[in-house]
């Protein structure tokens, strides 16, 4: 019975950091509005040097996205995360340095978090609203700082797992039982790395956008599904 109840604690608690619906250390979303017809697709670990190729088959169908990006990527690629806002995409904040955030102090958070909303900023004139946790872990102090900085936490409904699974295998996930109000987790960088190879992740975007339009769904940016 004692250990019952310690394996129920463990896993509440792994709930609390990492459920794509927990509140329990920040608010946060998972999904939007499930009336109407669209999807929110988001990328999260750029920029990087093969995000211009997401850019262009967004255009191609028309589809706005949002970006949860990196400081420290931003800073090695500026003119990347420029071209993303320029697009019209959304640009929202992914941490600085992409690191586990349990057992972090609030001043390392508030770090993290503010150099990035920093450099955003600089770079294209308007700080992001949104927060995606890396590796969706939250914790203690997480709500204050988004409050500081007025962002809005992001989980997703479905994630691809497009860091490890060929591309059919990660549309595959992402477009089962797809609903108008999804928020679906792809990757256009692989954490810090520079020149990542994200080759399934463009070809299931594709797969995803095509498929995705021909069930008659748009593709709009978390903070628009999230005003409706
Ligand atoms: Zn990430």
């Amino acid at each position: 019975m004692i250990w019952a109840g310690a394996i129920a604690g463990v896993a509440a608690a792994a709930w609390a950091v990492r459920g794509r619906s927990s509140q329990v250390f920040a608010p946060s979303v998972w999904h939007g509005d499930r009336s109407g017809r669209q999807v929110a697709l988001t990328f999260d670990d750029g920029p990087s040097e093969r995000t211009p190729e997401l850019l262009e088959l967004l255009e191609r169908f028309g589809a706005k996205a949002t970006f949860f990006v990196c400081g420290q990527n931003a800073e090695r690629l500026p003119g990347v995360l420029e071209a993303v806002a320029r697009a019209g995409h959304e640009i929202g904040n992914h941490t600085w340095s992409h690191p586990w955030m349990d057992f972090t102090s609030k001043a390392a958070m508030r770090d993290e978090i503010g150099r990035t909303q920093k450099i955003v900023e600089t770079l294209t004139g308007k700080a992001p609203r949104l927060f995606r946790a890396p590796y969706g872990v939250r914790w203690i102090g997480l709500g204050e700082v988004q409050r500081e900085y007025g962002l809005m936490g992001v989980m997703w409904t479905s994630i691809g797992l497009d860091w490890k699974l060929p591309a059919d295998k990660i549309a595959g996930r992402l477009l089962r039982g797809t609903r108008s109000g999804d928020i679906l987790c792809l990757h256009d960088g692989r954490t810090l790395a520079a020149n990542p190879d994200i080759t399934p992740t463009v070809a299931a975007t594709g797969e995803v956008l095509q498929t995705l339009r021909a069930r008659d769904f748009t593709f709009c940016a978390v903070s628009a599904m999230l005003e409706r």
